[in-house]
């Protein structure tokens, strides 16, 4: 059985303990990898290689980090097959969807191409008589990151390039469920010419995760996942003095007026719903049908939902793969069934899809509740998995308050031909990322990820001018070069003249 080492100091390095996790092939269900899980000792190595390698790194040249930062998106795109059947095979996810996540974590990397830029400071002359100001950002130190499984790929490059382009070194932990992705990024980066120590892997659960939270030589932690932890990650984290980004998890609202092309509509609900079988925090969870628009959305979401084609994330022409454990599985199937206890009725039941000749994977088939109630468990708990529950409304206003007093408020959209009512929806809502006739509107690399309420704790969002300004902090320097000698200091508060 292979076994998924750290990446510590530019090497692949075994663990102190011989604590492991089993890495499965979601398609088969087969265990093909275990996973070391650090112990806190394996935290401090990282840690150690880091803070040295951050001496002579924080002092690099602009030129040299950007060096690096291209050479690593040559590798990126070189390698981008390889890397797509890795998180694929161990994800579970469609090839061509885990290609979809390599691209667009690349274009993080396209915005640290540009860093130069985003760096620039200000210049004020003559603020007083012979007297300049000028700004300027310098890096923090070890910054920390903690990902989930849904991206594994893409959420750590979400951070690690503009942690490193702006100057710091940094320790990614990410999910031991498809730890692979990292340790072939800490390749790629070590042939891109970045220097040992700069980007380090720990694997592992709670145990490393805790380390890094306490960890005094950590300055900054990034951590994306479900909100219970990233409220945990917060509150500790912020606790022991450091700079804390944490994004939580999410229920996605689509609304769908009545003047929206219906058919348009339900394509864009059901790829959102049920690509990468659900299990993404923008995925559409909650389709809002608005008045008259109901009975007919719901029509074409069932032939929709029944035409999405199942499989191993291998097979290109699959739509959807299997789910990442038989846990996660498990929690789709009981979704369902709680669903259908509590009044909803149960349009598509995908329960008790089979994959022939993959009868041991983790598949679900798509799952379409009709007449679900914001009380009901399928409404309030994030099922992470192929479920779309539809909630009746009769009007845009009544459908704004019911995402309103949703507490997550990651991403939502609005289906519509009514620009007034495109207007009204983005200005009233409270969520982060909207789409108007865009189904799962994540941001470009130069704009920032964030939702709000329960999707972000804290007060920061991730990447674009965002993650410049978290990994870095500013300095001031005013400057006076005195003309001739004979000034003299004066005792009250300096004022300008
Ligand atoms: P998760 O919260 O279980 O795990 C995330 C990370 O935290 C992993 O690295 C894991 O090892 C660690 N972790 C798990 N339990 C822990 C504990 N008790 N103490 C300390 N660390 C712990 O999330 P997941 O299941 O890997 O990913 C799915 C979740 O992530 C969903 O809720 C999804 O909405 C969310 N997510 C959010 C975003 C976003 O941008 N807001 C993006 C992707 C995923």
């Amino acid at each position: 059985m292979k076994t998924i080492e750290h990446w510590i100091n530019g090497a692949a390095t075994p663990a102190n303990s011989t604590r492991t996790a089993p890495v499965y092939d979601p398609a088969t269900g087969a265990r093909q990898a275990d996973v070391l899980l650090a112990e806190a000792a394996d935290v401090d190595s990282a840690v150690a290689a880091a803070s040295k390698a951050f001496v002579a790194w924080s002092d690099s040249s602009l030129s040299q980090r950007v060096k690096v930062m291209f050479a690593f998106r040559e590798l990126l795109v070189k390698h981008e097959d390889e890397l797509a059947r890795i998180i694929s095979s161990e994800h579970g996810k469609v090839i061509d969807d885990a290609r979809g996540e390599i691209v667009r974590g690349r274009e993080i990397v396209e915005y640290a191409c540009g860093i130069a830029d985003a760096l620039k400071g200000d210049f004020s002359d003559q603020v007083s008589r012979g007297v300049d100001v000028h700004n300027f950002r310098q890096p923090l130190g070890v910054c920390a990151g903690i990902t989930p499984f849904n991206f594994p790929i893409m959420v750590p490059l979400w951070m690690h390039p503009i942690a490193i382009a702006t100057g710091n070194t940094f320790v990614l932990k990410p999910s031991e469920r498809d730890p692979s992705a990292s340790a072939f990024v800490a390749e790629l980066y070590a042939e891109a010419g970045l220097p040992d120590g700069v980007f380090n892997v720990v694997n592992g659960d709670k145990v490393a995760v805790d380390a890094i939270l306490d960890h005094p030589d950590i300055e900054a932690v990034s951590f994306v996942g479900s909100t219970p932890i990233a409220k945990y990650v917060h509150e500790r984290a912020t606790a022991s003095g450091k700079r804390v980004q944490a994004l939580g998890g999410a229920k996605n609202h689509a609304v769908v007026l009545p003047d929206a092309d219906l058919e348009y509509a339900a394509n864009h609900l059901t790829a959102a719903a049920f690509g990468s079988a659900g299990q993404r925090c923008m995925a559409v969870s909650v389709g809002v049908a608005v008045g008259p628009a109901g009975d007919a959305l719901v029509e074409v979401l069932a032939r929709k939902a029944r035409e999405v084609k199942v499989g191993p994330g291998s097979d290109v022409s699959n739509d959807m793969g299997p789910l990442v454990t038989d846990a996660a599985r498990q929690r789709v199937v009981d979704a369902v069934a709680t669903g259908a206890e509590q009044g909803a009725t149960v349009v598509v039941d995908g329960r008790d899809l089979t994959v022939a000749g993959h009868e041991d994977g983790f598949f679900a088939g798509p799952s379409l509740l009709d007449h679900v109630t914001t009380d009901m468990k399928a409404y309030t708990e994030e099922i992470f998995g192929p479920v779309l529950s539809i909630v009746r409304a009769d009007t845009l206003d009544e459908a704004i308050e019911i995402i309103n007093d949703n507490p997550y408020g990651n991403g939502t959209a609005l289906f519509t031909s009514s620009g007034e009512a495109a207007r009204r929806f983005q200005r009233q809502v409270r969520v982060g990322m909207i789409g108007v006739n865009v189904p799962i509107p994540v941001p470009m690399s130069y704009y920032s990820f964030g939702g709000w309420k329960d999707s972000l704790i804290g007060d920061s969002p991730i990447h674009g001018a965002e993650g410049v300004r978290f990994y870095t902090r500013p300095k001031v320097v005013t400057t006076r070069w005195p003309e001739t000698d004979g000034h003299t200091a004066a005792f009250n508060f300096p004022t300008s003249n």
